[in-house]
């Protein structure tokens, strides 16, 4: 589509990893959304092909490209049929990894970097707690120094990737201090004896993406895994989260997108009392409310995207931006299942698929309360 945002670059870029995903993702879209995981070797070919980590240096394997390449990318491998794929990949170019990115000294980025963005190791991002989700500061996990290594203790749950992860960028307490004030984040490696995984825990949707409880007992670290300054971790998760939040703005309206295209054919389609649903003013103007707001969605995400990649003041509208668009995407998804009637409702329609999907959309990486509880802070109540 034209827009004031995206150049020929972009516009070479988005057909290339469109082509990707219809020859070598969608087709297995439904297979990996039975098996509940996706096989580790789709993150090696990606990596191959350099779709992992677009806007990364190119030092450490990533694309160079500026922060719409990113958008790009989010948006188009949101239409692989499968959103919990789309959020599988997402945590390893964007989430797990942007705090590597942003404070991983030359030497973490060669050893960690490097490999997340080749797909030689999936990464994960280890923040949420049984006992501490929305609170992130409360978090309870600790890694106590001790000469040149840290010993971690305690668990995380809800984490994507979890079960293949061969890396966390987790949060812990190292202390001292209060709340935020004691955090920080380290690169984990799972391979570390008294690491283990337990569950693999089932879900109402996002299939594809394995997600999983982790469990830290005794972990030895040695301290140059340490991501930025010690205690500093808090302003790390945080940053982390604004790009996480701004992928799952895209991710959200791309998915919208699709049940909007799927149902937009069905009511052409479908004929009931003689004529196409699509000609009942209920229905098609119910087309028209998704689009609208499906646009309004995409151009906040982009205004935000704008203020993000040119290094300006963007909190307030990024997560104006997740909060709007996740909302968008679950109110759309809902209308679309409605259009297709009790088609809607059976899983062999995709429709079905995305209505289950979305609805994380607005509790993952940051519930809607808490991103307006977050705007009304920046607008100064
Ligand atoms: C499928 C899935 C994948 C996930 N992946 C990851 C991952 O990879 N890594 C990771 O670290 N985490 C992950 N999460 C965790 C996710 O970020 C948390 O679930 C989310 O932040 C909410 O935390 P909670 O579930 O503990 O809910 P709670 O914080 O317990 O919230 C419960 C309810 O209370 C509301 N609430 C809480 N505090 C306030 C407040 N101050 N004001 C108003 N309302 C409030 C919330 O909005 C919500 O409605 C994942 C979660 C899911 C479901």
């Amino acid at each position: 589509m034209d827009s004031i945002y995206f150049s020929e670059e972009h516009h070479i870029f988005r057909k290339s990893l469109k082509d990707f995903v219809k020859k070598e993702i969608r087709p297995y879209a439904e297979e990996w959304e039975e098996a509940e995981i996706y096989p580790r070797e789709i993150f090696k070919r990606m990596g191959d092909l350099g779709f992992l980590g677009v806007s990364y240096p190119e030092e450490y394997g990533g694309g160079g490209g500026d922060y719409f390449t990113t958008i790009v990318f989010a948006e188009e491998i949101s239409k692989c049929g499968a959103l919990g794929f789309a959020m599988s990949v997402l945590v390893q170019t964007d989430i797990a990894s942007s705090a590597l990115n942003e404070f991983g000294t030359h030497e973490q980025k060669l050893k960690y970097l490097k490999p997340v963005l080749s797909g030689e190791k999936i990464i994960a991002l280890g923040v949420t707690e049984p006992n501490h989700g929305s609170d992130v500061a409360s978090l309870e996990t600790t890694a106590i120094r001790d000469g040149d290594h840290y010993i971690v203790n305690g668990s995380k749950i809800f984490i994507t990737n979890g079960t293949q992860a061969d890396l966390i960028t987790l949060g812990v307490r190292t202390g001292p201090g209060e709340g935020e004030k004691g955090l920080s984040l380290i690169i984990f490696e799972t391979s570390t004896p008294g690491f283990s995984v337990g569950r693999k825990l089932k879900k109402m949707g996002m299939h594809s993406s394995d997600t999983a409880e982790l469990f830290f007992d005794d972990c030895i670290v040695p301290v140059e895994n340490l991501l930025g300054r010690e205690g500093e971790g808090f302003y790390a998760i945080m940053l982390g989260f604004e790009n996480e939040r701004l992928v799952g703005a895209a991710m959200s309206y791309a998915g919208a997108e699709v049940a909007l295209e799927l149902s937009l054919q069905y009511a052409k389609q479908r004929i009931q009392f003689g004529k196409p649903i699509g000609q009942f003013q209920v229905i098609s103007h119910m087309l028209a409310e998704m689009a609208t707001d499906i646009e309004a969605a995409r151009q906040l995400t982009y205004h935000a995207a704008w203020l993000k990649g040119n290094g300006k003041p963007c909190r307030k509208e990024v997560h104006m931006a997740k909060v709007f668009s996740t909302e968008v995407a679950t109110q759309v998804a809902n209308k679309a299942v409605q259009i297709f009637g009790g088609y809607g409702y059976m899983q062999e329609y995709e429709v079905e698929r995305i209505y289950r999907d979305v609805r994380l959309a607005n509790i993952g990486a940051g519930t809607s309360q808490i991103m307006k509880n977050i705007i009304v802070k920046l607008l100064g109540l």
